[in-house]
């Protein structure tokens, strides 16, 4: 087993004539929590993207857990990923959008144990097991009946957080997940991550304007910049002594 769960190696992304990431090398170790900051359109979503195989690459190689994800291997040549190899690799991840993304004709309890029953095979009893402990971590239990448009901003995400999880992924991924949250839902969401990442084992990817959050619950923040990592280091230097007038100029513009 490696000890680095997620690798980009010069990794390009083009969108037509828009290079969107260029050559980004980027790595993220076991248990690591990292937070992704910098300007909209550097490709941080992308990034996330990329890793859920919502988007593929142009150029290079990304691993997750020390195998490609957008290529296999075939009689010892890597090749594009085929569709069953994409799904294997994918739900080995689990991500939390800003727009909470929740199947609206489905009960809470349904939204959180259809991925496990359908794609884990759990039986729905274990998976329905889970979803109650995975709601009450979350701070709703009760609320398994209830249907998305009948919770809060706030409580539809941590449903979200909850769904994600309840698939036992080696890697969360939340892309600015209170973003499209009213004021005063954020704090709650945020308490839910913020516990999350006090779990030594689980890996968090997050990208996330809230600075003070990614300050406390980070390992290492990476400042992105037109497609490639600017700068990074441990939050106290990014934030307290960023060496790049980029990044400078990013802080003073958000802090
Ligand atoms: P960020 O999350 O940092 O704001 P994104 O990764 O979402 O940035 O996007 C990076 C750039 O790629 C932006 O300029 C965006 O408009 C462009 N982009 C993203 N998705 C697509 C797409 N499907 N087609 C064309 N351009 C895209
Ligand atoms: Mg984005």
């Amino acid at each position: 087993m490696s000890d680095t769960i997620i690798k980009f190696d010069q990794v390009v992304k083009r969108f037509g004539a828009l290079t969107v990431l260029d050559h980004l090398d980027f790595n993220v170790q076991r248990g690591e929590k990292v937070t992704i900051i910098g300007p909209s359109g550097s490709g941080k979503s992308t990034v996330l993207r990329i890793l859920m195989t919502l988007e593929s690459i142009s150029e290079g190689i990304v691993s997750v857990d020390g195998e490609p994800l957008w290529h296999e291997e075939r009689n010892g040549r890597l090749v594009n990923a085929s569709e069953a190899h994409l799904r294997k690799m994918r739900v080995q991840l689990g991500m939390v959008f800003q727009q909470f993304n929740l199947f609206p004709h489905m009960s809470v309890r349904r939204n959180i144990t259809e991925g496990p029953v359908k794609v884990l095979g759990m039986s729905r009893q274990d998976a329905r097991e889970r979803a109650e402990e995975l709601l009450e971590m979350v701070g709703l239990a009760n609320q398994a009946d209830k249907y998305p448009h009948q919770l809060s901003g706030g409580q539809q995400q941590r449903v979200g957080i909850a769904r994600a999880l309840a698939m036992r992924p080696k890697v969360m991924l939340f892309d600015e997940p209170t973003s499209a949250l009213d004021p005063e839902l954020v704090g709650e969401v945020l308490n839910v991550i913020g516990a999350l990442a006090e779990e030594h084992d689980l890996t968090m990817l997050l990208v996330t304007h809230e600075m003070r959050f990614a300050r406390e619950v980070s390992d290492r923040v990476c400042f992105f910049d037109k497609g490639k990592i600017k700068e990074q280091g441990t939050p106290d230097e990014l934030f307290t002594d960023p060496k790049e007038e980029r990044t400078r100029e990013f802080l003073k513009a958000v802090l």
